[in-house]
């Protein structure tokens, strides 16, 4: 029956929903907004946090070997000397002179082979063998406004943002916004081990802020420069980490596949090449959706090795501290990592796209969200079918009595068409109304979202069971 959307830009009608039903808006509109920040409203806030929520219950719920934290955004300015992301951190960039476009120096190439006139193009690069330093970066057409001699030569610049602790802004007191919410963990990780009393395998979760200064943010919520990351960092004793990677890749495929709702057809693994690589290592892998710009990465998977660790012991000068005693073997050894490292914006927006479609209805076009009912940000809508014979206070009382324990929404303002519609493009799965024969005998109706049937009549103390059981996992 749902026909997905396929004329129109998925990106632009997103967007657009998101904005009109506040679920993410523009940040600081009323001055004309800063380039890719957004503020997430009310539906998206709900349907954010069920997310990370679900993140949470899947990592450090399910696996008694994993725990939480919550480190600070600001770390000891030498965490990114060790993490090498001070020296290392950086994106190539080139300018056109003529159009003032921005492009970083790996996505060029791509750019223009996909635009007009390749062929003509003084110099065919594979792709494969980007390098900063390549000269003919300049000699390439601008993809933007097709000039020649126009793009300056790549230019190094680190991605993340400095700001300075205390009143003086003086080089001693420079320090980072995190890029990336792993370094915490690793910084912390002889002290949780220690006071959860932890023997690897274990693994250290943590939902928070990152930051990156991006050359080119866009896509809406896919890159921006703040974001919040769903990071879990597993310690595992050195050779365990290749059985740790299997584990993990199918452990996460499966939460965005089985947790979150996305069709498995639209999800898949894809290994990283060798020239891929991060410096850290050793072997990756990610997990994409498939966007309208193609398959793009929503959560990497990789095996870091014990390079953090390493680069930390001998920053910190406390390399005993970061190795693990295991009091049984009597054996002293740095934990080999693997990472499982997820967008929390970049998944919401994949679920979004992906649960986006349009049918038709008494030759209307609805426009429906077919979120899970875990992610849905509003589980129920209760209606009073009109304004009279005591509806609304029946209907009333049954939000308030479920308000506590589920996201219900109310509304009496409408014809009760309206209503439902409102609540499908806001993916609401069920739908309660009161009419009268609920005066008689306590029942009230069930529309189902997707199928649009509404297949019984449960009685009203029956309603939290129901619920309960539609958000089960
Ligand atoms: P990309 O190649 O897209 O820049 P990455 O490989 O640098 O991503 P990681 O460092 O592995 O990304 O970060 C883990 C996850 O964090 C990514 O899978 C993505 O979901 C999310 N992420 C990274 N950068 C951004 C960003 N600028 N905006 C939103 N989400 C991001």
């Amino acid at each position: 029956m749902a026909a997905k959307n396929k004329e129109r830009n998925p990106m632009e009608v997103i967007t657009a929903l998101a904005k009109r039903r506040g679920f993410v808006m523009p940040t600081s509109e009323i001055y004309g907004g800063i380039g890719s920040s957004y503020d997430y409203g009310p539906l998206g806030i709900e349907m954010k946090r069920k997310i990370a929520d679900l993140w949470w219950k899947e990592m450090v719920r399910k696996h008694e070997n994993i725990v939480g934290i919550d480190s600070s955004i600001i770390y000891h300015p030498r965490t990114w000397e060790a993490s090498g992301h001070v020296d290392g951190f950086v994106d190539s960039m080139v300018d056109c002179k003529k159009c003032k476009s921005r492009f970083k120096a790996e996505d060029l190439v791509e750019h223009v082979k996909k635009a007009k006139g390749l062929n003509e193009l003084p110099l065919t690069p594979d792709g494969e063998n980007l390098d900063p330093d390549n000269p003919g970066y300049a000699q390439l057409p601008c993809p933007k406004c097709g000039n020649r001699d126009t793009l300056t030569e790549p230019r190094n610049f680190n991605l993340m943002f400095k700001t300075h602790v205390g009143p003086l802004e003086e080089a001693a007191d420079k320090v980072f916004l995190r890029p990336e919410t792993a370094q915490g963990i690793y910084v912390d990780y002889p002290q949780v081990q220690t006071v959860s009393r932890l023997r690897p395998p274990f693994g250290i979760a943590q939902i928070g802020k990152a930051f990156r200064n991006e050359i080119t943010p866009g896509n809406f919520i896919f890159r921006t420069r703040e974001f919040e990351q769903m990071e879990m960092q597993y310690f595992v004793k050195p050779g365990d980490e290749d059985e740790a990677m299997e584990y993990w890749k199918e452990e996460r495929l499966g939460f965005w596949r089985d947790v979150i709702g996305i069709q498995g057809d639209n999800l898949r693994l894809r290994e990283h090449g060798p020239t891929e690589l991060a410096h850290y290592a050793k072997a990756a892998w990610d997990i994409e959706y498939k966007f309208h710009f193609g398959f793009s990465e929503i959560e990497g998977v990789h095996n870091r090795t014990d390079y953090d660790l390493k680069r930390h012991a001998e920053f910190s000068g406390r390399e005993k501290d970061l190795q693990y005693f295991d009091d049984q073997t009597r054996e002293r050894y740095l934990p080999y990592i693997v990472e499982t490292s997820a967008g929390l914006n970049r998944g919401m927006l994949a679920t979004l796209l992906d649960a986006y479609c349009e049918d038709e209805v008494d030759g209307q076009t609805r426009v429906v969200l077919k979120l899970d009912p875990k992610v849905a940000p509003t589980t129920a809508a209760i209606f009073p079918l009109t304004k009279k014979d005591g509806l609304p206070e029946i209907a009333r009382k049954i939000y308030d009595d479920l308000k506590l324990d589920f996201n219900v929404f109310y509304d009496q303002q409408g014809n009760i068409g309206r209503r439902y519609r409102r609540q499908d493009e806001a993916g609401t799965p069920f739908c309660f109304t009161v009419d009268h024969q609920t005066l008689e005998d306590n029942t009230v109706t069930i529309r189902d979202r997707d199928t649009l049937d509404q297949p019984e009549r449960p009685k009203i103390d029956a309603l939290p069971g129901i619920l309960a059981e539609k958000l089960r996992n």
